[in-house]
């Protein structure tokens, strides 16, 4: 349900305070330290971040596509970091339980979910299967009385700190997703490890790691939906998980592009601030319409999935357009920036680093297309 007009404009206002007083001047902290301040995550938690996508009934802020996309480009505007700690909560860790969860798991973990009492993950891709991820060899067998959970997955996000998982393991014989079940598994199951975290290109402070399950013994109260619906949740949780990335997008690109106008007012050359040189400005109109572009495509999608329509084409364009748009706004605010954009006292070379990041996860730019390419297949054009 929307929140009213008045509140959810109140949100928005406070999130974009927190952005620019709170989370900007930490930046180069969150980088230098690879960790997002424990105060700061208390912070997030009092304000409801956690559970931006949960119904209120379990303590979450129950907010509809429109209004968490509206969030998502007012998160965007710092480094990604500071949304993921928060992100697997109110996307891809617990949309699989929102969708799929008994009133039993409901009841259980979400109402810890949305106020951040627990940490989420969702853990699909494996060392051998990453875009064909029907393809999952982690298996969860049935040994009479509950399942035994085997194999390793990769580049799990907050795997780190996260308490509970949705895991995607084959439970049947069937070739592809068809014999993949979902399940809730606790961290604090025995034989459930968790590996070093990885050192990665950007986004530090966020941190990815495997989690291996060893002959982990998962009861039956654990599998979201039924046996053979786990890769269907899966890819329902990462079409909406792309319109949450989609804008985030929206709100870096707009962030870069407001750090640009600034540093082109001021930096002078040629007896000019740069800002009056015509191929600066057509740097900056090409980023401008690109982000125009993409949160215009952000906003009609997330309004489209509110009203119930099937927007699965319209998703995955969108988390194509937007994640390719804001690596060409980054490359171009460093070519604004001069030397200054290769440096990192500046700031531009950490966010042209962690956008990277989101042509790859949650469908790469290719596994975008080809589902764009499916869908408009599919409906004739
Ligand atoms: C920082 C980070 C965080 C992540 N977080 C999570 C998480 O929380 N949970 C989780 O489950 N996963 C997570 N991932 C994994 C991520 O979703 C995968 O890395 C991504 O889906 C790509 O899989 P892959 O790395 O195995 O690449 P591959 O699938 O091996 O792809 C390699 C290249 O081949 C291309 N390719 C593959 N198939 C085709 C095809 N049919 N046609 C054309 N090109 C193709 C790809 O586009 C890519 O360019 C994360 C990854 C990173 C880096």
């Amino acid at each position: 349900m929307a929140l009213d007009a008045e509140t959810f404009d109140a949100l928005i206002d406070t999130i974009r305070r927190f952005v620019a007083e709170r989370l900007r001047p930490l930046e180069a902290d969150v980088e230098a330290q690879d960790a997002i301040p424990d105060d700061v995550t208390q912070e997030m938690k009092a304000m409801g971040l956690f559970g931006l996508s949960i119904a209120e009934e379990y303590g979450g802020l129950g907010l509809t596509m429109l209004e968490e996309v509206k969030v998502a480009i007012e998160l965007g505007r710092t480094t990604p970091a500071f949304r993921s700690s928060f992100g697997t909560n109110v996307g891809i860790g617990s949309q699989g339980l929102v969708m799929a969860g008994s009133p039993e798991q409901k009841a259980e973990w979400l109402p810890k979910i949305a106020s951040g009492e627990i940490i989420t993950s969702f853990a699909l891709t494996e060392p051998d299967v990453g875009s064909d991820s029907g393809a999952v060899k982690t298996k969860a067998v049935w040994d009479g009385q509950a399942y035994r959970l085997s194999g390793t997955k990769r580049f799990i996000t907050n795997a780190d700190k996260a308490d509970l998982f949705t895991v995607m393991a084959r439970t049947g014989d069937e070739p592809g997703g068809r014999g993949v079940s979902a399940f809730l598994v606790p961290r604090d199951l025995a034989g459930v490890s968790i590996g070093e975290s990885e050192k990665k290109m950007g986004q530090k402070g966020a941190k990815v790691a495997d989690v291996i399950f060893d002959e982990v013994v998962v009861p039956v109260e654990n599998r979201l939906g039924a046996e053979g619906e786990g890769f269907k949740i899966a890819m329902r949780v990462l079409d909406r998980g792309r319109l949450h990335i989609s804008a985030v997008c929206v709100g870096v690109a707009e962030r870069l592009i407001a750090d640009c106008v600034a540093y082109a007012s001021e930096r002078k050359q040629f007896g000019k601030p740069i800002a009056e040189h015509q191929l600066i400005q057509a740097m900056i109109a090409d980023s401008k319409t690109e982000a125009l572009a993409a949160r215009a495509l952000v906003l009609e999608t997330a309004a489209a999935k509110d009203e119930g329509k099937d927007v699965v084409m319209e998703s995955a364009a969108a988390k194509y357009f937007a994640s390719e748009m804001v690596g060409r706004v980054a490359d171009r605010a460093v070519q604004i920036y001069g030397g200054a954009g290769y440096i990192a006292d500046y700031g531009i070379e950490r966010l042209y680093r962690d956008v990277r990041l989101f042509r790859i996860y949650e469908g790469t730019s290719q596994i975008q297309q080809l589902i764009i390419a499916r869908e408009t297949l599919k409906r004739g054009g």
